[in-house]
């Protein structure tokens, strides 16, 4: 089976991620972590990662896509996935050639992402409170339609994140059947 969990940052994409992946035994992929490795190369290219995403920015369309497609031609991945992070624009959801089972919206509001990542002690690099408020605005503006894109398709799934991890996880169990 492949899956994309989508929400904005702090809507417990990972941790929800990883408890399907333990569950199902499907592999799990997060492009932001692929890029947060990228950016520890001392390159051009690592570099302009690193600005990017310590930003808030997202990495251009045609460079993504390109990393994803490659990670996912692996026979590791041959099986099944569970993405997360990919697709985040339009461009992106388009252009993606392997099929998608089910999407997996974790909706959680602004507010409550906020509180999260305040208390979160294992805050990253890129996690400056100006970044994570442009990260949400993107989200809005650019991810939202990929919402609608997987919506029209029947794909999608929304789940109230704003529930403990447990019931989350189970509520994802229940709707994937
Ligand atoms: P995340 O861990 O998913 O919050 O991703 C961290 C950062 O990596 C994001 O803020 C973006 O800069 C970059 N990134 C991750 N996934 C994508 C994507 N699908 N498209 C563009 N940029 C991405």
């Amino acid at each position: 089976m492949k899956f994309i969990l989508i929400g904005i940052q702090g809507a417990g994409k990972s941790t929800q991620g990883n408890l399907l992946r333990d569950k199902l035994q499907i592999p799990y992929l997060s492009t932001g972590h692929i890029f947060r490795e990228m950016s520890k190369e001392k390159t051009p290219e690592g570099r302009y990662i690193k600005e990017t995403i310590n930003a808030g920015y997202l990495i251009p369309d045609g460079k993504t896509l390109e990393i994803v497609t490659n990670y996912l031609h692996k026979p590791y991945y041959k099986n099944g996935y569970i993405l997360d992070g990919f697709p985040r624009t339009s461009k992106q959801a388009e252009e993606f050639e392997n099929g998608v089972d089910k999407v997996i919206y974790l909706r959680v509001s602004d507010k409550e992402a906020l509180w999260r990542l305040s208390g979160r002690d294992d805050n990253r690099d890129d996690d400056t409170l100006k970044a994570i408020r442009r990260r949400i605005e993107i989200f809005h503006e650019i991810t939202e339609p990929v919402l609608d894109f997987y919506r029209k398709k029947g794909l999608l799934l929304e789940i109230d994140g704003e529930q403990s991890i447990e019931d989350i996880h189970k509520e994802i169990l229940s709707k994937i059947k």
